[in-house]
């Protein structure tokens, strides 16, 4: 099949791999690539989190999970460590259906119970690149306004965050997360600690010659630019040291927005209302089939505005892409 990906994140471009890999001819539309998304700011542990429903996310996640444990080349920035998750109480995370975790004691101050697994851990700045080095197609830069006039026989919508207006997705709304690169010190370069029992989440994950602390997770408006709060930063590194991880000075801070989605009431986090499609069989039809092909990526009882006001919707796109394509916020 000739398929179209929208999105040059790290969902994107695996998506795209795995496309070339099974045959299909690929091309990648992205507003932004690289250090230009949220994808290069992320910790980036494997860790399922504000995602549903929950028995699917455990399947995919266990997928995703299998695939990143196979690579086998340094290069890709993708090892395995073992991770601690400290949680409120001793339920066992919904996530953890499919792999093996085990209730032991946190190797940090005051020993609290967490749950302990082997994840991969993702190092985005080597991930990212070797990605996009082993896809044929490359790149090409622009903001689509129209799924359904992208060309190919599938379009794949892996637009993150961008979502909310290419999909009319208001399910998806912008969570803010920031970290703080730091000498790794005498820190144990083998572990990641989650420490979820506060009102904001925390979590240390090594990387090859750095740690990375964070973070937080705060509703932020949409269309308003993250900024690095230094005020933030202190908070997480001073809390680091309270769980008694050693963590040096701060190399840089970088913020950005995940798009998890809206409560839905299967799940403890998660409450639904409508039902979307992000992957659109394309409709070899005219203009006038325009619409229905539209309707088919917006979710049921969304109301696409009306013909007349398609310029208003392109000026929207036009300036949320914008304000996408900067890079996300950084200090070094
Ligand atoms: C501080 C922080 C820490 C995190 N830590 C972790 C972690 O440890 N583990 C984890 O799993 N996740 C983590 N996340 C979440 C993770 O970063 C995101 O879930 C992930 O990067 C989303 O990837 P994506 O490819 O969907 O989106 P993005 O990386 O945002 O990519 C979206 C792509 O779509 C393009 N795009 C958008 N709109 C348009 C348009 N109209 N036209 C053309 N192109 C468009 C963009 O230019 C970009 O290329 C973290 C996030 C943050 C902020």
């Amino acid at each position: 099949m000739d398929i179209t990906v929208v999105g040059a994140g790290v969902i994107g471009l695996v998506t795209a791999l795995v496309l070339e890999e099974r045959g299909h001819t690929v091309r990648i539309v992205a507003a932004a690539s690289g250090d230009r998304t949220t994808s290069a700011v992320a910790g980036a542990v494997w860790f399922p989190y504000k995602a549903g429903p929950p028995d699917k996310v455990a399947a995919w996640a266990t997928r995703t999970r299998a695939w990143l444990e196979a690579i086998d080349d340094r290069d890709a920035g993708v090892e395995r460590v073992t991770c601690y998750e400290i949680a409120p109480d001793d339920t066992k995370p919904w996530w953890a259906s499919t792999i093996e975790v085990s209730r032991v004691r946190a190797p940090v101050t005051g020993t609290p119970m967490a749950w302990r697994f082997i994840a991969p851990r993702i190092e985005p700045g080597r991930f990212l690149p070797w990605l996009q080095a082993r896809l044929h197609a490359p790149i090409e830069h622009r903001v689509v306004i129209d799924l359904a006039a992208e060309p190919g026989d599938l379009v794949v919508n892996c637009s993150g965050l961008g979502s909310r207006e290419l999909a009319g997705d208001n399910l998806l709304y912008p969570l803010l997360g920031q970290i703080a690169i730091v000498d790794p010190a005498a820190a144990d370069m083998t572990i990641s600690v989650t420490d979820d029992r506060g009102s904001e989440i925390f979590y240390a994950i090594p990387r090859r010659d750095e740690l990375v602390l964070g973070g937080c997770s705060r509703p932020w408006p949409p269309g308003a630019p993250p900024e690095v709060d230094p005020e933030l930063s202190a908070r997480i590194v001073a809390q680091a040291r309270s769980l008694g991880l050693d963590a040096g000075a701060i190399r840089s801070e970088r913020v950005g927005r995940s798009p998890p989605r809206a409560r839905r009431p299967h799940h403890p986090q998660l409450r639904p209302r409508r039902r979307r499609l992000h992957a659109v069989p394309r409709l070899r039809r005219r203009r006038r089939r325009a619409r229905l092909r539209y309707s088919l990526i917006t979710p049921p009882k969304y109301k696409p505005a009306p013909t007349a006001a398609s310029t208003r919707i392109a000026t929207s796109a036009i300036s949320s892409a914008r304000e996408r394509s900067r890079p996300p916020s950084t200090t070094a």
